[in-house]
């Protein structure tokens, strides 16, 4: 890779070549490279020196005025109350110090905090925003130059330097100051100079609470501190002893982050478009866009290690950040936020995410997005929530959150900047809610708002002995959605029959090799084991998707959600089936299996599916095993264009089960992984609803008995309206099952079905207002769990 040279080189070869000829007599300003240099060099000095970091400041704001020919240089730090207080000064009255404060907006130096903005002026005060504080002296200076001291995209304080002429400070003046003030935050973020408190991250410029909002994923609440999936990497050292050696890391480290990219946008998960795809693309014009790499080399070429010039752009992209509205350049702001983060990774090394580090008791996960393998990367008991900026509700990695119980918000707006790594973080994803540093008055609604909660879990715990019937006697059928062994515990808990779709996958997902036979065979024995003789509706193995293994053919598809997925893999890489249902058999041993096809799109891969099945059973019987006694094969109705088969397939089937994500996603052209449409469509639309009830009808009328297991099962509202359509089995994550017992004996099927009657015609978008109202009219318990 060639690198046009840039200003800052140009400008430093301009001076080099002045000093060659002996045209530089004066101390050069810092506004040039060398000159920069220079003062970084002796800033490093008085930085690794002796003394509190108070002494320190006081020595640095002399040198810098020395150095950059000012008169003046004086250091306000932010305190607690968005208050910037004068620490240090060269020139102005020392009487001052710790004396003159200015609140954040006020004066030109408060200003310049409340903006993040750097500002040079003439003839300050003339300045509308000049506020004159006597105790200063600072009437005799005319002209000055003030730049935020920046540190996590955070205003931590302001350094300016003043003079007495009505001075034009240069633009590569200012840039210089900005440099220096790079260095100065780490003395006060680092340092001794303010309470430990006071330097706690803020959002915008104040020590202050903070609530963020999004869309709930998972309901529940948690408490914890705040983990960066993708952790921001320390900084080993500020200072560069060989410029052109850290110009050299920095073109590695974007090189690598360049073809890290490129085999991501290639990569099979996330090759079919989508928010993913788009957020990749733009960092890969970004990377490739001239201002975002020309600062940072500017900045080394200043003296700074590739490193610190890192950090130096996030921080200023995150000040920023903070004082856009626009929603639009907030989106490419945050998106450089992230590249440099990812920039940073490459510095420091392999990427890496925080499953492998020391984490607290309580974290709550913070990531732009993440897939469903990645989180169960993580030790469950630790997790309290987890927070996206993506993310939607039928994403798989919600599903895996859900069977973990853990509370989940997506679409978080700003998430990744308003949050600091081990700040308390308080997650209310039934609200929506993310408050940040919470005030006691969040912490009383929390604790009021859990005990509400538990006393709620008391009551669905009470009613697990009840049987789940509606109040005009018809028995639902509540079963549990699992992935994990962890899962089954919940069968006793919740009392409910069975469970109605375990997602064979998952446990696949968390290994690192394709498990044999006999592992298999174990792990599906357990399962089968802990539901006690409930039945277990086993799925084959569902990859593809967002669901990757990491030891499986890399695909590319252009659009994996509608690729090589599901039964598709199955019946192309028959020998994976065949070993999976082998094992399914020998863990049945004797007893009952049940089978269900993910995805079927035809009723000839049914066929296909079956007669593998039918294969391994007479395998199994050659070999003189015990066969399961009752085998019952079902398949997953998940892609339209099986309706216009489904007597065919009726004729063939024991049961069938819906997979409302898929068949949602797919009736809708709606990708359910993508936070652009999520919420775009609803299930509860006439449309989507007609057609949930010609499935149960048609599989009433053929004698076959038909479950759901989308997440839309586990919803109280929508769990009413399935039971309304003729559900009569349905099947949801555990965290779910108290609630939609309670919904279910709140509720009276025959008039809600002579409702449906009634609504289903209407072409309206979604019918969830009016059939809430039937609930609340009615008596119908819909609170979620
Ligand atoms: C579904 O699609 O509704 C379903 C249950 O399967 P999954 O969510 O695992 O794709
Ligand atoms: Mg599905």
């Amino acid at each position: 890779m060639t690198w046009a040279p840039n200003r800052a080189v140009s400008l430093f070869r301009d001076v080099a070549a002045r000093a060659r000829q002996g045209r530089l007599g004066a101390p050069q300003p810092a506004g040039d490279a060398g000159g920069l240099r220079r003062v970084l060099r002796h800033l490093r000095r008085v930085m690794a020196g002796s003394g509190t970091s108070q002494q320190r400041l006081e020595k640095l704001v002399g040198l810098i005025a020395r150095e950059l020919q000012a008169e003046v240089c004086s250091v306000y730090v932010m305190r607690a109350g968005e208050v910037l207080e004068l620490f240090a000064t060269e020139g102005l009255n020392p009487e001052a110090i710790h004396r003159t404060r200015l609140r954040v907006g006020e004066g030109v130096v408060g200003d310049i905090a409340a903006h993040a903005r750097s500002m040079k002026l003439a003839d300050v005060q003339s300045h509308p925003r000049f506020a004159y504080r006597p105790e200063t002296g600072e009437e005799i200076y005319h002209s000055m130059m003030g730049v935020p001291i920046l540190r996590g995209g955070r205003v931590r304080g302001v350094l300016v330097v003043q003079n007495r002429v009505q001075r034009d400070y240069a633009e590569d003046e200012v840039e210089a100051l900005e440099v220096i003030a790079t260095v100065l935050a780490e003395l006060i973020a680092g340092g001794d100079l303010i309470g430990p408190g006071e330097n706690l991250p803020t959002q915008g410029n104040a020590v202050l609470p903070v609530r963020l909002t999004g869309v709930p994923i998972n309901g529940g609440v948690g408490l914890g501190e705040a983990v960066l999936h993708q952790p921001r990497v320390p900084i080993p050292r500020m200072f560069a002893d060989d410029p052109d050696a850290e110009q050299e890391r920095l073109i590695e480290a974007v090189a690598s982050m360049h073809s890290a990219v490129d085999d991501l946008l290639a990569a099979s998960e996330i090759a079919g478009g989508g928010e993913h795809r788009d957020v990749l693309e733009t960092y890969r014009l970004i990377a490739r866009e001239g201002g975002w790499l020309r600062r940072m080399r500017e900045a080394i070429v200043g003296g700074l290690t590739a490193e610190a010039a890192v950090q130096k752009e996030q921080d200023d992209a995150r000040a920023r950040m903070s004082q856009i509205s626009d929603p639009t350049l907030r989106e490419r702001l945050s998106d450089i936020e992230d590249m440099t983060n990812r920039l940073m990774q490459h510095l420091a090394g392999a990427p890496h995410t925080a499953a492998a580090a020391d984490l607290p008791d309580d974290v709550v996960l913070l990531a732009r997005s993440m897939g469903p393998a990645e989180l169960l990367d993580y030790e469950p008991r630790r997790l309290r929530a987890l927070l996206l900026e993506e993310g939607s509700a039928a994403s798989h990695v919600a599903i895996v959150a859900r069977a973990l119980d853990i509370p989940v918000i997506g679409r978080v707006k700003g998430l990744l900047s308003g949050i600091d790594p081990f700040d308390p973080v308080i997650v209310d994803a039934d609200n929506a809610q993310v408050f940040v540093r919470p005030g006691d008055d969040i912490l009383q609604m929390v604790a009021d708002n859990s005990r509400l909660r538990a006393a709620r879990r008391r009551a669905y715990a009470a009613q697990r002995e009840e049987p789940s019937v509606t109040r005009d006697g018809v028995r639902v059928s509540l079963n549990l959605n699992a992935g994990l062994l962890i899962d089954m515990q919940h069968i006793e808990e919740t009392g409910v029959d069975g469970v109605g779709l375990f997602r064979t996958e998952i446990p696949f997902m968390v290994r690192s090799e394709f498990p044999s036979v006999a592992a298999q065979t174990e792990l599906y024995r357990l399962v089968l084991d802990q539901a006690g003789g409930r039945p277990v509706m086993f799925r084959t193995l569902d990859i593809g998707g967002d669901k990757r293994l990491p030891y499986f053919d890399e695909v590319l598809d252009e659009n994996p959600v509608m690729g090589w997925r599901a039964i598709r893999v199955a019946l192309d890489r028959p020998s994976m089936l065949r070993q999976q249902l082998r094992a399914l058999i020998r863990a049945a041993h004797g007893g009952e299996l049940s089978v269900m096809f993910p995805m079927v799109s035809e009723v000839a891969e049914f066929d296909l599916a079956r007669a593998i099945l039918d294969k391994e059973l007479d395998r199994e019987r050659g070999r003189g095993g015990v066969l399961p006694d009752t085998i019952r094969i079902g398949a997953m109705m998940e892609v339209p264009a099986l309706m216009w088969q489904f007597d065919a397939l009726l004729s063939r089937v024991d049961f069938v089960s819906v997979g409302s994500n898929d068949l949602f996603q797919f009736v809708f052209a709606s990708d359910r992984g993508n936070p652009r449409v999520a919420g775009r469509y609803d299930v509860l639309s006439p449309g989507f609803l007609a057609l949930l009830r010609a499935i149960a009808d048609r599989c009433q009328a053929a004698n076959v008995p038909v479950s759901l297991c989308g997440e839309m099962a586990g919803e109280p509202l929508e769990a009413m309206i399935l039971v309304g359509l003729g559900y009569r089995i349905i099947s949801m994550p555990p965290s779910k099952v108290g609630a939609v017992k309670a919904m279910t004996r709140s509720l009276a099927v025959d008039s809600l079905a002579s409702y449906l009657d009634t609504v289903l015609p209407l072409s309206v978008h979604s019918l969830r207002q009016k059939l809430e109202a039937y609930a609340r009219d009615h008596g119908v318990a819909i609170e979620s769990g």
